[in-house]
């Protein structure tokens, strides 16, 4: 993957972030879903399913908001998210990050395209 962030634009109200990247992908991706998707060992329920997302988590109908306080770039290699819910332990790596882009976009791609048939 080399591919990196060129921007992160927090939509609060949209309930959505996006990320444009240096390859040119540009994906919202749902607050709710990222949330709940959070890396760190505390939201995975141990290390054996560190680096496992839950794709279907972005499309669902979010039972809750979640704002974004904070989006902090550590290094030159993550993303820390501090969460409304006072949730501040998560670093989504670019390649996580990533990773969510492109299976959304794939899914969000899947599906429109019974209609163009
Ligand atoms: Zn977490």
């Amino acid at each position: 993957m080399n591919a990196t962030i060129r921007s992160i634009d927090v939509g609060n109200s949209e309930q959505v972030i996006e990320f444009v990247w240096s390859d040119g992908l540009q994906t919202k991706l749902p607050l709710f879903g990222l949330r709940k998707n959070c890396p760190c060992v505390e939201c995975r329920g141990g290390h054996d399913r560190m680096g496992t997302y839950e794709l279907q988590l972005f499309f669902v109908d979010p039972v809750r908001e979640y704002r974004i306080l904070k989006a902090e770039v550590v290094g030159n290699h993550a993303l820390k998210i501090h969460w409304d819910d006072g949730h501040t332990t998560g670093m989504y790596r670019w390649e996580l990050l990533r990773s969510l882009c492109e299976a959304v976009e794939e899914a969000r791609g899947k599906s429109g395209e019974d209609v163009q048939g």
